[in-house]
């Protein structure tokens, strides 16, 4: 009676903390100094898998923590299937005992119970045969059942820890995102934020694009074998998977999955959560770890709403870019307007000033255009705009940066280009446009065309925009349909 007594007032002081590891030290030190044994495990039940994976040990180290083992398989897997204690006073006569260590003679494996159900075992060897009594197993038996409650105390604090932990993550991220407009930093957030807040090593943002995924962000400490800007195969990998099949995936032991393609060199197990927004799957969140077993199912609902809240804030940031892309496109011609040209000058004025570039500057005006609308009425002239506008887009380069100057007047940069090859531009342009027909327009149109160079005509955008209007003025002045550069008195012959 007495001895009980004593048990009950350790098992209650293991049941004073919430702390798992500290529950786990006093129930080892309970059983070496109050049972005086020797070499045992704690071993606890992953519910999923239903295997026993040892958590922790006493004495010789027979068995590696995190050591696992099915349910039913050996004395230890017995106990937890018939949920009861099962002794074994001779290891060797007993068909469930599976050898581990040679000088072995008795086991016994005590279930740990919380209710109906099997939380883990206890599982205890002895050198000497029938070394545990009826009244030791006894005894265990009734420690056990505090032991499984301190455990699962300390499970459900860790659980309820870890989910006001998430929570506060859905927040922040709710937080931190909304206010972000522009789609490269929003990402850097995101990656920024899952890495602060879910203990994984590394958090990859691929978005849709044409029929496949592109690497848009990344960060952590993983090695990339993508680089940002990478377009994986269409169909390819978990983010794939993810993607097509609209649902999140769990792989927590990725070098088992057949046909996985490895975005980071260390990673073991990896979630990929789908992107989506109101229907519209827009990309996957790839979370990565370098531990095999790193994510739980319960993970995944947190790390959904995280990404819905993602999905959403992209959504905006995509939004947000077509709104600003529209106000720099002219409505009437389709082209970027004055607005989208003042501002692409400077960067492109900026960057060659770096670089030691030249960069040059053609102003357009077309002809008469008042006489052009007077003959053939306004809607036929702004047909003639629109053509003009789709000859010159046409017939430009890639990173020439065309613009609607304003009424019938045309601004184009030219990024690393001479005036000498500013002028061959020009001249072609003035050319195709003389000879174009514009459909119910009777007469040819043309234009003229002023030309200048930074940095020798000017440094800055007003000085050079300055200098190739005054050029433009010049071949107004001089009689139409030509080009003036600044500083030279080069003309093209008069086509009329
Ligand atoms: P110049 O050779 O000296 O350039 O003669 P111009 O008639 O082209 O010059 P001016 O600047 O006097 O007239 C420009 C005309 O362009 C006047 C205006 O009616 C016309 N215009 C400006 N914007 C538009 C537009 O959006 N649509 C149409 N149809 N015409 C426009
Ligand atoms: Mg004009
Ligand atoms: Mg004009």
């Amino acid at each position: 009676m007495q001895k009980i007594a004593i048990l009950y007032d350790a098992g209650q002081a293991i049941l004073s903390t919430f702390d798992l590891d500290e529950v786990l030290n006093q129930i080892l030190s309970i059983l070496r100094d109050y049972f005086q044994l020797q070499n045992g495990a704690v071993l606890l039940l992953d519910k999923v898998k239903s295997e026993l994976y040892v958590k922790a040990h006493l004495g010789r180290s027979n068995v590696d923590v995190g050591f696992r083992m099915s349910v039913g398989h050996g004395l230890t897997g017995a106990a937890a299937q018939l949920k009861r204690p099962v002794y074994a006073p001779d290891v060797s006569r007993d068909p469930r005992y599976f050898n581990r260590v040679p000088e072995t003679k008795s086991e016994v494996a005590i279930p740990l119970m919380v209710r109906e159900e099997v939380v883990g075992v206890l599982d205890f060897q002895s050198e000497q045969l029938n070394y545990f009594d009826s009244e030791m197993i006894d005894l265990l038996t009734l420690f056990s059942t505090q032991a499984s409650l301190a455990l699962e105390n300390a499970r459900l604090y860790s659980l309820e820890r870890r989910r006001a932990e998430q929570l506060e993550a859905i927040n922040a991220v709710a937080r931190q995102t909304t206010a972000v407009l522009e789609l490269d930093d929003l990402l850097r957030v995101v990656c920024n934020l899952l890495l602060d807040w879910f203990h994984i090593d590394h958090v990859a943002v691929l978005l849709v694009e044409g029929d496949g995924l592109r690497m848009r962000a990344h960060e952590g400490r993983l090695t990339s074998n993508l680089s940002v800007g990478a377009q994986l195969a269409p169909g390819a990998g978990l983010a794939a998977r993810a993607l097509s099949a609209g649902r999140s995936i769990l792989e927590n032991q990725v070098q088992n999955v057949p046909g996985y393609i490895a975005g980071f060199a260390e990673t073991r197990s990896e979630v990929c959560v789908p992107l989506i927004f109101f229907g519209q799957k827009l990309g996957v969140l790839a979370l990565d770890s370098a531990k095999p077993d790193a994510f739980d199912p319960d993970d995944i609902q947190p790390l959904e709403s995280v990404a819905d809240i993602c999905a959403a804030a992209i959504q905006n940031a995509n939004n947000f870019a077509g709104m600003k892309e529209l106000a720099y496109i002219d409505g009437l011609t389709g082209i970027h307007n004055r607005r989208y040209f003042e501002t692409r000058i400077l960067e492109e004025l900026e960057r060659a000033s770096r670089a030691q570039t030249r960069t040059s500057v053609i102003m357009i005006d077309i002809d008469d255009f008042k006489r052009v609308n007077d003959e053939v009425g306004h809607l036929l002239g702004d047909e003639v705009l629109r053509s003009v506008s789709s000859m010159m887009k046409q017939h430009l380069r890639k990173p020439d940066i065309v613009s609607r100057f304003g009424g019938e007047e045309f601004a184009i940069v030219l990024p690393d280009t001479s005036i000498e090859n500013a002028w061959r531009v020009a001249e072609k342009l003035r050319r195709q446009v003389g000879e174009h027909h514009f459909a119910g327009v009777p007469r040819p149109v043309t234009i003229s065309c002023g030309i200048a160079e930074a940095p020798t005509h000017g440094m800055t955008r007003d000085e050079i925009v300055a200098a190739a209007d005054s050029a433009l003025y010049a071949a107004k002045q001089a009689g139409r349909n030509r080009t003036v550069a600044t500083g030279t008195r080069k003309e093209a012959p008069i086509e009329r």
